[in-house]
């Protein structure tokens, strides 16, 4: 039990959202409860399995019309990374003999993606295939002039996340989606450009629309959403993927192995709750409250790559706050002693604090050094934001008369 100097129990806050979203322990426990009752393999011929391949077809379908897709290319897999992976290892093994006969071809991307999408992509450029990066514009966001002018007859894949993990800044994949399919029209090879969107950030918070947005792939994870860790979805339009792993044939042959049935169910009812209890709204509120606490704040402060963006074009989730007179270090230190915790960039395996690479190619590495990563979620509370925002105010203070 965390307590304070005077010995009073500190409630431990939590502001880490985009690392993973506290789990919905609710909902967990419930569909644990109606699990235990009919526990059986989903793909045994028998009733209790029936029953529960029932209700995960039902959250394929829910996340179809969530996303507005056919529910037969939706496929259940591990998250975003195996995801990401699946989509480079189909175009690698379309492309990989005409690659081996001479032929080349380009995939776009962005170089603010996670590292899922960067490190699978250095693989398929050791497979010969030409990894071309777009510029980003001071938000971090795609540059369209240039995407536009890198698409050339060569590129089959484009790939560009929907909103970034660490600054929470959208890229416009409505219209990154329009000019693909008009270049796709527009060509005379018969290989037509893919798009896909890491979407891993954005699923849940904001509106998805695979058709609007002509997308081919979408990748989504769903402890991003407070489900159950390695658990999410690949959308693969007209199911244009070949399976990483063999066996039982599962997921139509896509992804072998027993899908998990109660992350699954979890999953359908945290997306319901989501909806029905408009759990965004109370973010944006929260968001908002934090924003005019910092203003009120004594501490020396910018959002990062935030400065004239409009509501819809960030994610109310992710805060990089910039702290002029804080170092990283000392900051997420400190606020850990006091029960307080957040990330500097993005979740890291060796568990060291680690600067955000993202604001180091957007700023520069000194001020990635002082940015900290605010991840909030509908479970938190204005109190959650007044605690962080006088335990910030203290460690200014206490530097400033250092
Ligand atoms: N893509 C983005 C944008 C992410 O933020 C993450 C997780 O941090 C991933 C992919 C990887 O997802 P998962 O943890 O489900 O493999």
């Amino acid at each position: 039990m965390l307590e304070d100097k005077e010995g009073n129990v500190l409630k431990k806050v939590y502001l880490d959202s985009a690392s993973t979203y506290l789990k919905n322990w609710k909902i967990i426990k419930e569909v644990i409860g109606e699990l235990e009752e009919i526990d059986a393999n989903p793909h045994s011929n028998h009733t209790m399995g029936k029953t529960i391949k029932g209700k995960i077809e039902k959250v394929r379908k829910q996340i179809a019309e969530y996303i507005n897709c056919n529910y037969e290319d939706i496929f259940f897999v591990s998250g975003g990374t195996e995801g990401n992976n699946m989509v480079f290892n189909y175009i690698l093994n379309k492309y990989a003999s005409r690659i081996a006969n001479g032929e080349s071809f380009d995939i776009l991307t962005s170089n603010m993606e996670h590292e899922s999408v960067l490190s699978s992509l250095e693989r398929l450029k050791e497979s010969g295939f030409n990894i071309i990066y777009v510029d980003s514009d001071k938000y971090g966001r795609v540059d369209i002039e240039d995407l536009k002018k890198k698409l050339s007859s060569k590129t089959v894949l484009v790939s560009i996340m929907a909103a970034n993990n660490e600054t929470g800044v959208m890229n416009d994949i409505k219209k990154i989606g329009e000019i693909i399919s008009k270049y796709n029209k527009l060509r005379e090879t018969e290989d037509r450009v893919l798009f896909h969107s890491d979407c891993v950030q954005v699923f849940g918070k904001k509106k998805i629309d695979v058709e609007e947005m002509k997308l081919d792939y979408i990748t989504v994870s769903f402890h991003k959403i407070g489900g159950l860790n390695s658990s999410g979805i690949i959308y693969a339009r007209d199911k244009k993927m070949i399976p990483i792993l063999l066996g039982g044939n599962q997921e139509s042959g896509m992804k072998s192995g027993t899908v998990d049935a109660l992350a699954i169910i979890v999953a359908g009812r945290i997306l319901e709750d989501i909806v029905e209890n408009d759990i965004h709204s109370k973010v944006r509120e929260l968001r908002k409250y934090l924003e005019i606490k910092l203003k009120e704040s004594k501490i020396e402060y910018e959002i990062n790559c935030n400065d004239g963006l409009k509501e819809d074009e960030y994610l109310d989730e992710i805060a990089s706050i910039y702290l002029k007179n804080i170092d990283i270090q000392s900051a997420i230190t400190i606020l850990d002693a006091n029960g307080i915790y957040i990330s500097g960039g993005s979740a890291c395996s060796s568990g060291n604090i680690l600067h955000s690479k993202v604001i180091e190619k957007i700023y520069d590495e000194e001020r990635a050094k002082h940015s900290i990563r605010i991840g909030i979620g509908g479970y938190n509370t204005f109190e959650d934001i007044d605690r962080i925002i006088s335990s910030l105010e203290k460690i200014e203070e206490k530097r400033k008369n250092k």
